[in-house]
């Protein structure tokens, strides 16, 4: 159970579920919660019961499916209507029977909304607040405020503002989040704020969205002045450019600040579970997020390298391991002979100083004709692998192959391939069909090597990218082809460049199999 220390509260669930693009079903919801829980996050918010069928089945499945070990779940909801009684407005009985432990009542704070938005007076407004608040405590719950509007609604009318947190503290919430709804807030303007809202003698917590690029500095600011309750979501998620990023507001406050807020092996983890709620969420990782992103310690410069070869730390301001994250090099004709060495260390393989300055000189000569082994690390390795034993190495070679495409006449166009390769002293011909000339490929490979290498059945192809790169000093242009695989437990990207397409995604199509056949301990 999370202790009444400092809180994270999480509201992925039902803010973050506000970005445009992003439907979550009941079992997904489920999924985030089981991942925020194995972060150690306090306080999960999952939805608004009564108010949307799914938040409902939500709770209901999360007291038999959810065994969570650090957080509790909370109800999100709105305070009772205006001329009825707490008790007997039907969307707080659906809080209250949620089973939630606790209760996050969202309330006015803005005297404009008050009368354009809500349509009762200041005065109602604040016993809408008092009689919820002080009725789902009557009945057991905890109950949170979410101070709605309340940055705007302090410059519209201070005192007002003010005087919904006394009254909403007077009634018993525990706590009151400050929230910057429209996300137009900078972290000066914030403080002062923050400053004068803690002055009331109420516990103040922060929300914040990232209209202004400031959700994360503004939740920091708001803790320097006195917040002990941050919210925020996974990744960032919400609606219009997010709300604060939960994740770098809890590895600032951890690693930055000193806050004991997760046990540190679970932010340990971090990185993983971000991008495990990435999976669930189906919302492309952001490779430059802060702290958990694939780039967020990559190093490119040349020049750098040497430096980092020596002490790492001078170019990166924590250990990414204290996140779960790795420092990168990427191997660009950018790079020197150091950071060659480097990321050749980083895949466990010491280099001779010849053997790096043979294989410097094959990445530029292949970088100049359009490979690229920074979005190719599998390509990479295998590039260094056949310059370390002196020879190209494979499990399979290839005698053939052929991909022909035929328009229908129903109007469909299949793709047939046949390949000839050559595996464990047996000659195999196989054919496959696709949707496409490198699905079809694909599938002939497979079906070709899979009796011999069965783990390929779980290799997948997960990303085909293509590139025309204009030709130079009177050359043609040639196709760059980037392919991404996957098995269960991660993924490879591979390059291929030919004038021809086909060949291009071949020569990807290969070296991902080859990659595969390591990853899943076939040595040659
Ligand atoms: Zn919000």
């Amino acid at each position: 159970m999370a202790d009444d220390g400092f809180h994270v509260y999480d509201t992925t669930l039902r803010d973050g579920a506000q970005q445009e693009g992003l439907n979550l079903t009941v079992a997904d919801k489920l999924a985030v919660a089981r991942h925020l829980d194995a972060l150690g996050i306090g306080f999960i918010e999952g939805g608004w019961p009564g108010a949307n069928p799914k938040d409902t089945e939500f709770f209901r499945r999360a007291r038999t499916e959810l065994d969570l070990k650090h957080a509790q779940l909370a109800a999100f909801g709105a305070t009772r209507r205006a001329g009825v009684k707490a008790a007997d407005d039907p969307l707080v009985a659906a809080l209250r029977e949620s089973g939630a432990p606790i209760v996050t009542l969202v309330a006015k704070s803005h005297d404009r909304h008050v009368e354009l938005a809500l349509r009762t007076t200041l005065e109602e407004n604040l016993a809408m607040i008092r009689d919820t608040v002080s009725h789902l405590r009557a009945e057991g719950q905890r109950v949170f405020l979410d101070a709605e509007h309340f940055f705007d609604g302090y410059k519209s009318n201070p005192s007002y503002a003010l005087e919904v947190l006394r009254t909403a503290a007077e009634a018993g919430a525990s706590v009151i989040a400050l929230c910057d709804t429209n996300g137009g807030m900078l972290p000066d303007e914030l403080t002062d704020v923050v400053h004068d809202a803690v002055g009331t003698g109420a516990r103040i917590g922060i929300h914040c969205h990232d209209d202004t690029g400031c959700a994360v500095a503004n939740t920091l600011a708001a803790v320097a002045a006195g917040a002990t309750h941050v919210q925020g979501c996974a990744n960032g998620y919400g609606e219009r450019s997010g709300n604060a990023n939960l994740f770098t507001v809890v590895a600032n406050l951890q690693l930055k600040k000193g806050f004991d807020l997760v046990p540190a092996q679970s932010l340990g983890d971090m990185t993983r579970i971000a991008h495990a709620i990435t999976e669930v969420t189906n919302v492309t990782p952001n490779s430059h997020q802060p702290y958990v992103g694939t780039s967020a310690f990559a190093h490119k410069a040349g020049l750098h390298a040497s430096a980092i070869k020596v002490d790492p730390n001078l170019y990166q301001h924590i250990d990414p391991a204290e996140v779960g994250n790795d420092m990168r090099m990427l191997v660009s004709d950018m790079a020197g002979r150091a950071s060659v060495e480097l990321k050749g260390r980083e895949l466990g393989y010491r280099l001779t100083s010849d053997q790096s300055r043979e294989l410097v000189d094959r990445v530029k000569d292949l970088e100049s004709r359009g490979h690229t082994f920074e979005a190719a690390d599998a390509s990479f390795e295998l590039l260094l692998r056949d310059t370390v034993s002196g020879e190209r190495k494979r499990h399979f070679s290839v005698e053939s192959w052929r991909v022909i495409v035929e328009r229908r006449p129903a109007g469909d166009i299949v793709s047939e391939a046949t390949v000839k390769l050559h595996a464990k002293g047996e000659r195999i011909v196989a054919t496959g069909e696709g949707n496409g000339p490198v699905n079809a490929l694909d599938k002939a490979v497979r079906l070709a090597l899979e009796q011999l290498y069965p783990e390929l059945a779980v290799v997948q192809l997960i990303d085909f990218k293509v590139r025309i790169l204009e030709g130079t000093l009177g050359t043609d242009a040639v196709t760059r082809v980037l392919i991404t695989s996957s098995d269960a437990t991660g993924d490879w990207a591979t390059v291929g460049v030919d004038e021809n397409i086909i060949e291009a995604s071949w020569q990807a199509l290969e070296q991902a199999v080859t990659y595969g056949l390591l990853r899943a301990g076939h040595t040659v």
